[in-house]
């Protein structure tokens, strides 16, 4: 294959709420890796089913037959708690079941193999990583281990971490953890980089299939400094198909007096219709969500103008309006200021989207030259590459920076959040706070880390607590604690604490202690990924069997094959069909057994040699 100087490559994957891309460098190009439909992007679903697995194209093709233990949408999901509002909201339009977990992290149930099964959305991930990581060995011929995978710009903490841990239960080295609108933005600016020697301010808006980010960068020569990011980590067109849902629930109510909302499948059906509707009036002010049998043998139609569209979403369409604002402020910039608008994300295409965009901008021009589904996977592949050591000179050239999109600090005097690391500051960075005891002859404290941009506690995100002991007894006051928040190019954090007199330290990652995996999690986890592997291997083989058996079966029809071979060949595919009917949960071994003896009795009746065999 394929290496560039004979090292594996490194891939770039946009792991999608809705759909996922993966790309590499590839003969002096970026390439964007077609799956086994020869799709360009692969939805980010996983099925389980009576035989086996599916991951992507398939497990949607079979999602209205299958709605229960049909998975998507998981990314809404990762890094999240079980009891969080968004999570408890999503519940309600998702037809597989999620209950709450150990430390209040959300489980999806579903049954595989027909046994019930729980998984966390780090495992879920990681099946549509593994996809993408086989996708991609597919298309190079070789191992892939190195990958940058995207997460957007708003991503808290906790999500950053998960989304890592699912990239290791997949098997990847996750070289990088980058923001999505900074991906767009190199693949925006990637072949503008050696033209253009004035620096660029590029307000990259990436309205996508479940998130919505929007980030401000100055681009100059292969510098790409982020100044400033806001968004909404729930908000893409998931939500714009709730609301078209919603809208024809409400409907179905009011002409035939029945309620869908209880039925799962009927509620997966009715999705996708509007799903589809919704890609339509982006091109055309009319579209019909049309669904046979929708529930208890009624057939359902209603037409949807652009208008009613716009109606039902304005409040969400006119939220990001809103976050735009927000970044120009924390960038100091104004939108005369701004030189270019980029727009990434498949719900960038709606039209009313692109309107409220252009108007914020005074009816600047909107760059959409590249593809909206793609780029973020195509600045990944970049970045990879370059991270790899590989790629033309230039590329190695590229210089990042990215910022922390969420304030960070400690929790002090009970109830107040002090910051310690503002949003907006460029990364990596460590930072550090003193603070002093509020209490006679304390010997330890406790540190709390909040996340969020409220001045109290409450209202922001716990990301975890530690103690720190040993510190010698003081009036209140005199002691001096040294707090350093610790931030990576992942955007991940690291907290320590010393106690300058005593000189004791303590210090958490703070993932490992917000309710997220362990390292020995992971590698149970990984351990499992081999098995449905294994899984996957024997529903593979059950369906070659299979097929074989029938061709056996046609084969037998031949006019030139005699009564008496005939009857045999038929009786021996006749019993092999039979035999995957009555064992639904043969190992490999045995499905192996069973195709070798078909061959052998196909061979001792067409007198065939080994090698013609069909
Ligand atoms: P992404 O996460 O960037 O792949 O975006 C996927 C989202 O874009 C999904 O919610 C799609 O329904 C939506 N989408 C794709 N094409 C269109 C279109 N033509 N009009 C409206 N939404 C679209």
């Amino acid at each position: 294959m394929a290496s560039e100087g004979n090292k594996a490559p490194a891939i770039g994957i946009d792991l999608g709420t809705t759909y996922s891309c993966v790309a590499v460098w590839h003969n002096n190009r970026v390439e964007i890796i077609p799956n086994d439909q020869g799709n360009r992007i692969t939805p980010s679903c996983v099925a389980f089913t009576e035989y086996g697995r599916l991951v992507g194209d398939a497990a949607k093709n079979q999602t209205d037959m299958n709605p229960t233990n049909t998975v998507f949408a998981i990314k809404r999901l990762i890094g999240r708690n079980f009891s969080d509002t968004s999570v408890q909201n999503d519940i309600k339009h998702w037809p597989f079941k999620v209950v709450s977990g150990p430390m209040d992290r959300p489980k999806i149930v579903v049954s595989y193999r027909g046994v019930e099964k729980q998984f966390y959305a780090e495992e879920i991930s990681s099946m549509v990583l593994v996809k993408m990581k086989e996708t991609a060995e597919t298309y190079l011929d070789c191992t892939v281990k190195n990958a940058v995978i995207t997460v957007p710009a708003y991503f808290n903490n906790s999500q950053r971490q998960a989304t890592k841990n699912a990239g290791a239960i997949a098997g990847l080295n996750v070289m990088h953890i980058m923001d999505e609108p900074t991906a767009g933005a190199i693949a925006y600016g990637f072949d503008k980089i050696t033209k253009e020697a004035d620096e660029k301010n590029v307000l990259v808006f990436d309205l996508g299939g479940g998130t919505f980010d929007v980030s401000l960068l100055s681009i100059r020569h292969g510098n790409f400094e982020v100044k400033a990011t806001a968004g909404d980590t729930h908000l893409g067109g998931e939500d714009f198909d709730d609301r078209l849902v919603d809208h024809c629930v409400r409907e179905f109510k009011t002409k035939y007096n029945k309620d869908i909302k209880g039925n799962a499948r009927s509620l997966r059906r009715l999705r996708s219709a509007c799903e589809r509707a919704k890609r339509i009036l982006s091109s055309s002010t009319r579209a019909i969500v049309e669904v046979d049998y929708l529930y208890d043998g009624i057939d359902f139609s209603t037409r949807i103008s652009q208008a009613r569209f716009e109606e039902l979403n304005m409040d969400l369409f006119t939220r990001c309006t809103n976050l735009i604002e927000q970044c120009l402020n924390d960038a100091k910039i104004d939108e005369r200021m701004v030189d270019v608008v980029v727009l990434v994300g498949g719900s960038t295409r709606i039209p009313r989207v692109q309107q409220l965009v252009q108007d914020f901008f005074e009816g600047k021009e909107l760059s959409k030259g590249i593809n909206p589904d793609e780029a973020v996977a195509y600045g990944a592949a970049i970045q990879a590459i370059n991270l790899n050591g590989q790629g033309s000179v230039e590329m190695q050239n590229i210089v990042l920076v990215d910022v922390t999109p969420l304030s960070l600090g400690i929790g002090t005097q009970g109830k107040r959040m002090t910051v310690v690391v503002p949003r907006n500051t460029p990364i990596p960075t460590k930072k550090k706070y003193t603070f002093t005891t509020i209490a006679n002859e304390l010997t330890s404290v406790t540190i709390s880390i909040y996340e969020g941009e409220n001045a109290e506690n409450k209202y922001n995100n716990l990301l975890g607590k530690f103690a720190l002991h040993g510190i010698d007894p003081a009036p209140k006051g005199v002691p001096y604690i040294d707090v350093y928040f610790d931030i990576d190019a992942d955007g991940i954090l690291n907290v320590s604490a010393q106690d300058r007199s005593s000189g004791h330290k303590n210090e958490i990652v703070i993932s490992k202690h917000n309710g997220h995996l362990t390292p020995e999690e992971i590698q149970l986890m990984v351990e499992e990924a081999a098995l449905y592997k294994a899984g996957d291997q024997e529903h593979k083989a059950r369906g070659s069997l299979e097929n074989y058996a029938y061709k056996v079966k046609a084969m037998a029809k031949d006019p030139g094959v005699s009564p008496s071979k005939n009857k045999s060949m038929e009786n021996a595919a006749e019993n092999v069909i039979a035999w995957l009917d009555t064992n639904r949960h043969a190992g490999i071994d045995e499905i192996n057994e069973r195709q070798r003896e078909l061959e052998t009795i196909l061979q001792s009746v067409m007198k065939l040699k080994r090698g013609e065999i069909p």
